[in-house]
């Protein structure tokens, strides 16, 4: 269990740092309960505007992928060209709260990915631009891909 203490902020709202690596950042309902991510401080599910920050974790479950085969037209912003692009994976996965998070896949294999799979939190760099390296959160298989087999 990842204690609300131990979590540094360390990309805008979406991710914090705790003793187990990165952790999602979302927003929690004190009136239903209901979680949100990125966070927000209003509830969709009971109009609530009693919001507190949650820490989501670092786990979750494969619900559903794909494969982004080709650039990703703009406001994508990796700076590789239709020439360059390296296809990545692309999925929902669901936390244990029952939140369904997209995220980039560290794994474009369809042989390494199957709904169900246990996916741990990364941060990962998936381009360049001019000033800087271009940092994101990802889920990758946490368990060996050799497993399915
Ligand atoms: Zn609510």
């Amino acid at each position: 269990m990842i204690s609300n203490l131990s979590v540094e902020h360390v990309t805008g709202h979406l991710l914090g740092r705790s003793e187990a690596g990165p952790v999602l950042l979302g927003s929690r309902c004190q009136s239903c309960g209901e979680h949100y991510f990125p966070a927000t401080s209003s509830c969709t599910r009971c109009c609530g505007t009693q919001l507190s920050e949650s820490v989501l974790g670092n786990h979750g479950e494969l619900w559903s992928w794909t494969v982004q085969g080709f650039l990703p037209k703009s406001p994508y912003n990796s700076g590789e060209s239709a020439e360059d692009f390296q296809p990545y994976g692309v999925g929902y996965v669901q936390l244990p709260c029952g939140l369904k998070v997209e995220s980039r896949l560290t794994c474009a294999d369809p042989q390494q990915l199957r709904i169900g799979m246990p996916m741990q939190l990364v941060e990962v760099d998936y381009g360049r631009s001019q000033e800087r390296v271009l940092r994101t959160f990802a889920f990758a298989p946490a368990s060996s891909p050799q497993e399915k087999q």
